[in-house]
């Protein structure tokens, strides 16, 4: 029986890559936004752990998988997840350790390699599990039609966790009953979506290659992933250029990326509250005058 957590993701990771690891060093890194994140070192390899209460075992399962079909893809470069486990009421994670690096970062390759990912097509929306954006569940039901999907399971869902905890967002109804106009005629394919694509989960390793990581993944829209890129300040313009050269974003992206925002930004009313309650309110009010 391990007597730590460190000594129980040591033998995780033995018993899932077959090689024996023991922990020469540790490098805590602080955490992203949710979890606490650590950098195991061995002799020769080091891994990525995070670490949270045992609540997020589901949460942990999810990105592994999500990880698990980018890497599938062979687009562009995600850790790999290596395993999972639990100890003494903690989940951890791990997955490969990336070094982020130094060299230019090379955000044409960035857009070029994420239209790859976006190539990777289903048959329909959704996908095999619910998972989680930020801390919020995600609804992934399957669909064949597009806007469908969007209303039901990305919309409507955030709309009522709003009403449930008592702060019902204004204009929602009306909203839910704008979507089949504001989508008319729009038919995407269903792609490999990145899905919590912002700046914070996207960087270059230290080659300069690009590297994306914390993934909510599930066959949609790719519009989706690159209206969330632009929603915090947007990624360089040589990442747009390069992803429209691969694989161009259709006409109405541009009318379509405040709707498809409009998901995150609710999502961050009900994680945040403050002003992203008033910001949704807002869009909502754009889109439907
Ligand atoms: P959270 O799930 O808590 O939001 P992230 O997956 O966003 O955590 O990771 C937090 C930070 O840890 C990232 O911003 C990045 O700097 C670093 N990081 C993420 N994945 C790896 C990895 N595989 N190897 C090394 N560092 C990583």
């Amino acid at each position: 029986m391990p007597e730590t957590w460190q000594q129980a993701v040591g033998e995780a990771i033995t018993e899932a890559t077959g090689d024996y690891f023991a922990i020469q060093s540790e490098t805590p890194c602080g955490g992203g936004c949710i979890n606490e994140a650590t950098l195991l070192h061995g002799d020769a390899i080091s891994y990525f752990v995070k670490l949270n209460d045992r609540s997020a075992e589901a949460m942990f399962a999810t990105e592994f998988r999500a990880l698990e079909a980018i890497n599938s893809a062979n687009a562009i470069r995600a850790p790999h997840p290596i395993a999972l486990g639990q100890f003494a009421g903690r989940a951890f994670l791990v997955l490969e350790a990336i070094e982020f690096g130094a060299a230019p970062a090379d955000w044409s390759a960035m857009g070029e390699q994420l239209a790859t990912l976006h190539r990777k097509v289903s048959d329909r929306f959704g996908w095999a599990e619910g998972n989680y954006i930020g801390s919020s569940p995600q609804c992934n039901a399957w669909a064949d039609d597009w806007t469908t999907f969007f209303r039901e399971q990305r919309l409507r869902p955030q709309l009522e966790m709003a009403k449930r905890r008592g702060s019902p967002i204004r204009g929602a109804v009306h909203l839910l009953a704008a979507v089949d106009d504001l989508l008319a005629g729009h038919r995407p394919e269903p792609s490999l979506l990145h899905g919590d694509l912002w700046g914070g989960n996207a960087g270059h390793d230290a080659s300069g290659s690009p590297v994306i990581y914390d993934p909510a993944s599930y066959y949609g829209d790719r519009e989706t992933d690159l209206a969330f890129t632009e929603m915090f300040g947007g990624f360089p313009p040589s990442f747009y250029a390069a992803y429209d050269r691969a694989w161009p974003r259709p006409a109405g992206y541009e009318q379509r990326k405040a709707l498809y925002n409009l998901y995150h930004v609710i999502n961050h009313a009900n994680l945040f509250g403050g002003g992203y309650q008033s910001q949704a309110e807002s869009v909502i009010r754009q889109l439907l005058a």
